[in-house]
């Protein structure tokens, strides 16, 4: 992950690109690639993605601003179509923000329907309630140092099961000690699997081990894969 550097301020109707919602049986599609999960209980496995185009947060440490204008119109018969080639059964949705977008949820169920096991990725800030029974939601909670925090929709943890993920990207020790306060009050160990990354080339995943480990917190250490394998090259 990079660091952006200062983006401008856009309010949130200037940062989904117009058009957005109105097309429920198409989606905007900046790529669709092979890649080997990087993050999540799949890491390691290969997995086809499917990025969507248009984010309404701008985290501090955000990788993907290539995703946040253009794509291409595309329905779910042509994502179909597009993943044939690919030799797997497992699809990410992921951003941008997928659940900006109203075609989201049935592409889900498209997906469904044709026997993929279907992850998405989440910046929690959206209702995850939309989604069809079967998805693995892979939901971020934004820490302080992200800049987005305040977006939290918090309603989302009731939604969450233990056949979802939850993702804590951090970037300091500060987001540790947030991480950890917030995990405790909503006592979300025993309900979701709980996920932790360093941003990258910011915090040391040593430094975050040593802290997990200190702090007894059953939560999974992820240390994006594919970047360790491809650095960060977009469409990987
Ligand atoms: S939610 Fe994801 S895509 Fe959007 S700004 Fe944050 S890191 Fe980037």
């Amino acid at each position: 992950m990079g660091e952006t550097g200062s983006l401008p301020v856009l309010s949130t109707a200037e940062r989904v690109p117009e058009g957005y919602g109105q097309w429920p049986d198409k989606v905007r599609v900046t790529e669709i690639f092979f890649s080997i999960q990087g993050e999540s209980s799949a890491m390691g496995m290969p997995c086809a993605m499917v990025r969507l185009t248009g984010c309404n947060l701008r985290c501090s440490w955000c990788d993907t601003e290539y995703s946040f204008k253009g794509g291409q119109f595309m329905t779910s018969a042509n994502i179909l179509e597009a993943l044939q080639k690919y030799p797997t059964r497992r699809v990410e949705l992921t951003g941008g923000e997928p659940l900006l977008q109203k075609g989201t949820p049935q592409l889900a169920q498209a997906l469904l329907d044709a026997g993929y096991t279907v992850l998405i990725e989440t910046s929690g800030e959206r209702d995850i309630s939309v989604l069809p029974t079967g998805v693995r939601r892979i939901m971020d909670l934004k820490a302080p140092g992200s800049g987005e925090s305040h977006r939290n929709r918090w309603e989302n943890l009731e939604h969450l099961t233990t056949t979802d993920e939850l993702k804590f990207v951090l970037k300091d020790r500060a987001d540790f000690d947030w991480m950890v306060q917030t995990v405790e009050k909503h006592q979300l160990e025993a309900k979701v699997p709980l996920l932790v990354s360093p941003v990258y080339q910011v915090l040391h995943p040593s430094l975050l081990a040593e802290w997990l480990l200190a702090s007894g917190l059953d939560a999974r250490l992820n240390i994006q894969m594919h970047k360790t394998i491809w650095g960060e090259e977009p469409g990987r």
